[in-house]
């Protein structure tokens, strides 16, 4: 049966990319020898490393005077490694969900940090950016309760932000859409949604934005060190920079995040529509302008929360996986990253028009 692969992280890559990364497992680029086996120092991979950040930088426009790194320890690490690197006196944070508030957790064991506003089910635009912050941090997908900061909304940070630097989480948006990325100082985000399998972290950092705090700051976790090694001063994650390489590929083939882009609001438009127009279930996130498009959050609507399981084992039985809702928000979450085509949305929608009809 076909699966159709909806799960939240890590998740669904291009079958192509998948093939052509079982094939370097096996030979890499018929030298003889599986990707798993090379130096990292070989002629082989360095050739790889230079081409992913070239393609991030082509594919996502990325100005002169920026890196874009490949390290490890997730996103999860760069919640401290931002403040670590740039949070002299105070940093301000929007929260717009769990992973804003983690990264919120840990600027505050390295000064000043400031929530300038908090919501899970949208996005909060009544702020002010304290003008004497460090930075401000914005997570720009919220993966677990589905809200998005929409290009409108990014341009009024843009506009808010003054002379304060901009950070960025877009793990679970990244490359999905056009970004003006000389509005960051950095943008981080662990590659296993819309780039690679686990274990690489991406980080596209503006280079003078570093050197400005007085603390020692220890070597793997200063940007400077992985900057002046070329994401190589120790062993960097080879398979999965390797596979990161095949889906930019991928995509710039296919027309590159303009592209991706009008399939990405295709298939959204697609599904919310559904859930919209639904009898028995309902979007969680109401306001339409915050929704988004890489997360997809329903539930039953009252009276019908008893067919929670049903549902679930009903879309199994379809190839539907991956659609459990996070344990704290409940319900249904179809993830729809950029590897899912629109053939995989439309058989979620039929399958939820199938089970209305029974019910
Ligand atoms: C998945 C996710 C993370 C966590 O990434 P790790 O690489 O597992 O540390 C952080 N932020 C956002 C927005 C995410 O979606």
């Amino acid at each position: 049966m076909k699966k159709y692969n909806f799960n939240a992280g890590p998740s669904i890559l291009p079958q192509e990319v998948i093939k052509q990364t079982a094939e370097a497992v096996m030979d890499f680029q018929g030298e003889g020898l599986s990707i798993l086996e090379i130096s990292h120092r070989a002629k082989y991979f360095q050739p790889v490393m230079d081409e992913a950040e070239a393609l991030m930088k082509e594919l996502l426009n990325v100005p002169e005077g920026y890196r874009v790194l490949f390290l490890g320890g997730g996103a999860s690490l760069q919640f401290c490694m931002v403040p670590f690197n740039l949070l002299e006196h105070k940093a301000a944070y929007l929260n717009t969900g769990v992973w804003s508030k983690k990264a919120l957790k840990e600027a505050k064991g390295f000064g000043e940090a400031v929530e300038v506003a908090a919501s899970t089910n949208s996005i909060p635009t009544d702020y002010d950016i304290p003008q004497d912050a460090d930075y401000f941090h914005i997570t720009t997908n919220n993966t677990i309760f589905g809200t998005e900061i929409n290009d409108d909304k990014l341009a009024e940070i843009y506009r808010k932000k003054g002379n304060v630097p901009l950070v960025a989480d877009m793990s679970s948006d990244i490359l999905s859409r056009p970004i003006d990325v000389s509005q960051y100082d950095i943008i981080y985000g662990g590659a296993q949604k819309n780039l690679a399998p686990a274990g690489v972290t991406f980080v596209i950092i503006k280079e003078s934005c570093l050197g400005k705090v007085s603390r020692y700051i220890p070597t793997m976790l200063n940007y400077q060190t992985h900057i002046d090694g070329g994401s190589m001063f120790n062993t960097p994650p080879v398979l999965p920079v390797y596979t990161a390489v095949l889906t930019l590929r991928w995509l710039k083939a296919n027309g590159g995040v303009k592209w991706i882009e009008a399939r990405n609001k295709a298939k959204a438009d697609l599904l919310y529509k559904c859930l919209d127009e639904s009898k028995i279930f309902t979007p969680t996130i109401l306001d339409k302008e915050d929704r988004s498009r890489m997360n997809i959050c329903f539930v039953l609507k009252p009276g019908y929360e008893e067919l929670q399981d049903d549902f679930f084992k009903f879309a199994t039985a379809k190839g539907m996986v991956g659609i459990k809702g996070h344990r704290l928000v409940g319900g249904f979450r179809a993830s729809c990253y950029n590897a899912m085509d629109i053939e995989g949305v439309q058989a979620l929608v039929d399958c939820i028009h199938e089970y209305e009809k029974l019910h």
